[in-house]
């Protein structure tokens, strides 16, 4: 919605959410009356209630989807909390071939990728070491699924 500060004279436009959020505010504190803040001299210009519902079409509608995006934020927030906290708890049986990084200076070097440089490095070596560390970076993928 456009305005115009009664001071300066700046146009200004107020957003949807804002208004959305001022609505709400409003009817949270049994207010009439919002205060936007002029961009360019700061002083309030008031706005009415009934003008912020007027310029804002299916405020009730927006509202109901300003709380139930606020909730869904809430909740992604906590996926991605337990996510990262599933991967955390992940991940030291992930980087566990400590023998493997003990065993050469490369794999250290190359800690980020510990499986690779391991192969690589027993490849030449041995046969019979190969399996082992086959069977390991298995496990390693499907910790990555998840
Ligand atoms: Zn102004």
């Amino acid at each position: 919605m456009n305005l115009r500060c009664i001071y300066c004279q700046t146009p200004f436009t107020l957003g949807r959410m804002e208004k959305l959020a001022a609505i709400q505010r409003l009817q949270a504190e049994d207010m009439h009356h919002y205060d936007v803040f002029c961009p360019r001299c700061r002083r309030a210009n008031t706005v009415s209630i009934e003008r912020l519902q007027i310029f804002t079409p299916g405020w009730k509608e927006g509202l109901k989807t300003l709380e139930s995006e606020a909730a869904q934020v809430e909740k992604s927030r906590a996926a991605v909390a337990s996510v990262a906290a599933a991967v955390k708890s992940a991940a030291p049986s992930k980087a566990a071939p400590a023998k493997k990084r003990h065993a050469s200076k490369a794999a250290k070097a190359t800690a980020a990728k510990p499986q690779k440089a391991a192969s690589a490095k027993k490849k030449p070596a041995a046969a019979k070491a190969k399996p082992t560390a086959k069977a390991k970076p298995a496990g390693k993928a499907k910790a990555k699924k998840k």
